[in-house]
């Protein structure tokens, strides 16, 4: 049964659900450094690993990081990590009862603004790539129209080529009449 792996939450899927709560859960990226960054955001021991069926609930990512799919069912985009820490639930009381090795940290405001530092930054990344694709975009856009245009060029020379050709062969031929209108 997947649950949270983020020490501050620790949502367990039969508690919660998509059609009810509008909590999915998502497995951990097979990308390392994207694995690394979720890791490091639950905040579990130091020497905690996920598992290959450890998920982080969707309480914890941007609605901008989802992709919506048929049927209601969402996914997260290739390379969402998560961002938010979940307001605490009534699954974390019941955790604290039953875990009581785990204590919970508060969250302290420093780490909060570390966090939104890391979204910010992010996204001037991600706007510095679209940038970059929007250039490339334009680039072979006009690469494309470059290539017509000679494309077009050749064809305009083959023809006047061909022309000269059937010039030059009707001339032959009349210098040949002519030369043999001569001899006769
Ligand atoms: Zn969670």
């Amino acid at each position: 049964m997947p649950s949270c792996a983020v020490i501050s939450c620790r949502k367990k899927s039969n508690k919660f659900n998509l059609q009810k709560d509008g909590i999915s859960f998502h497995l951990f990226p097979k990308y390392p450094h994207l694995k690394r960054m979720w890791t490091e955001f639950c905040k579990n021991a130091p020497s905690w690993e996920p598992s290959r069926t450890s998920t982080i609930c969707s309480a914890h990512f941007l609605p901008s990081q989802f992709q919506y799919l048929a049927g209601k069912r969402r996914k997260l985009v290739e390379d969402a990590i998560p961002v938010l820490l979940a307001p605490p639930t009534s699954a974390n009381t019941d955790v604290q009862e039953n875990e009581e090795s785990i204590t919970i940290p508060p969250q302290e405001p420093e780490t909060a603004t570390k966090e939104k530092l890391l979204v910010i930054t992010q996204n001037a990344e991600i706007k510095k790539l679209k940038q970059k694709v929007e250039h490339q975009a334009l680039k072979i856009k006009r690469l494309h129209s470059q290539t017509r245009y000679l494309k077009n060029k050749v064809a305009s020379l083959e023809e006047i080529l061909k022309s000269l050709n059937n010039k030059a062969n009707k001339e032959q031929k009349f210098i040949l009449q002519n030369i043999e209108l001569a001899n006769e």
